[in-house]
């Protein structure tokens, strides 16, 4: 059934709160579902809705798991993937635990409430069963995932996220293609886990991109003697040992760079 005529049949009405802002079209959802996935994936889905990402990742083959934290869907979702093998879990994924699913290696691919965007990315990020992460966000956070130092849009979430592997935007998708229509544009990015960040570096990575990015308009060093227990003259040393130039400013560090600094900060 078509998704307004499902929705109307089961007298659903969609929620803001919870960032329900549906997807129909069905050559957008299988281009999506292939964006983040393949045959014999397993698959976790954050945010279910209609079932329709749902169904195209099944029809693609892979094994689903997706969470929806809006009770009401239950009798619109039991109608939509009737017959799909796939296990939908009426929960928050915020507060469930994960580990007590036991995929093993997954991929997440979702078209994200919006209002948590980031907090479902960090939920995800650092879990060691991450293959990729293929999310549709709002328009500006896909470019500031994406951005390469030394622009404006580069910042904190680019080079956490960049630290942990490769992205890049696979598709752009104006807000028509909602249901309602949301009030942006929406970019779907794609993450595939490749760290440049080994696992007992990362919390000195994170800390060194947190003051960096602290106050943009202050140089490297300052902001770095404002967080860390050194003085102006060490953290010149440092940031002229990682980047040539002690006046550099964080937006300007790549994260292959921000890794060098997390290991000369360690040491400081
Ligand atoms: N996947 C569907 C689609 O593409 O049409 C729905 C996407 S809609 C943008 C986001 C969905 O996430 C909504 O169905 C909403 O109820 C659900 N959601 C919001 N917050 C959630 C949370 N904390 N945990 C699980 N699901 C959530």
């Amino acid at each position: 059934m078509e998704l307004k005529a499902l929705l109307k049949v089961h007298n659903f009405s969609c929620s803001k709160r919870y960032g329900q802002n549906f997807l129909s079209d069905p050559q957008l959802l299988s281009a999506i579902a292939s964006d983040g996935a393949q045959e014999g994936d397993t698959v976790l889905e954050v945010g279910a809705g209609a079932g329709t990402l749902t169904r195209a990742l099944c029809g693609l083959g892979a094994h689903v798991t997706a969470f929806e934290i809006d009770e009401r869907l239950r009798p619109v979702l039991n109608e939509s993937l009737a017959g799909e093998d796939v296990e939908i879990i009426y929960a928050d994924v915020m507060n469930y635990d994960l580990s007590s699913l036991e995929l093993g290696k997954y991929r997440v691919v979702a078209n994200l409430p919006y209002y948590i965007t980031t907090p479902v990315i960090f939920r995800f990020l650092y879990d060691e069963n991450l293959l990729s992460l293929t999310v549709m966000v709002q328009k500006e956070v896909a470019d500031r995932i994406c951005a390469k130092e030394g622009t404006p849009e580069y910042g904190a979430l680019s080079a956490q996220m960049q630290a942990m592997g490769n992205v890049r935007i696979t598709r752009r998708v104006p807000r028509g293609m909602f249901f309602p229509s949301p009030d942006v544009d929406s970019a779907v990015v794609r993450l595939d886990i490749a760290p440049i960040c080994s696992r007992e570096l990362l919390p000195h990575y994170k800390r060194a991109v947190a003051a960096a990015f602290a106050m943009r308009r202050k140089t490297l060093a300052n902001n770095l003697t404002a967080a860390y227990s050194i003085t102006k003259q060490k953290a010149e040393e440092l940031v002229r040992e990682v980047c040539g130039n002690c006046s550099a400013r964080g937006e300007t560090l790549s994260p292959a760079c921000f890794v060098r600094l997390a290991e000369l900060l360690k040491e400081a």
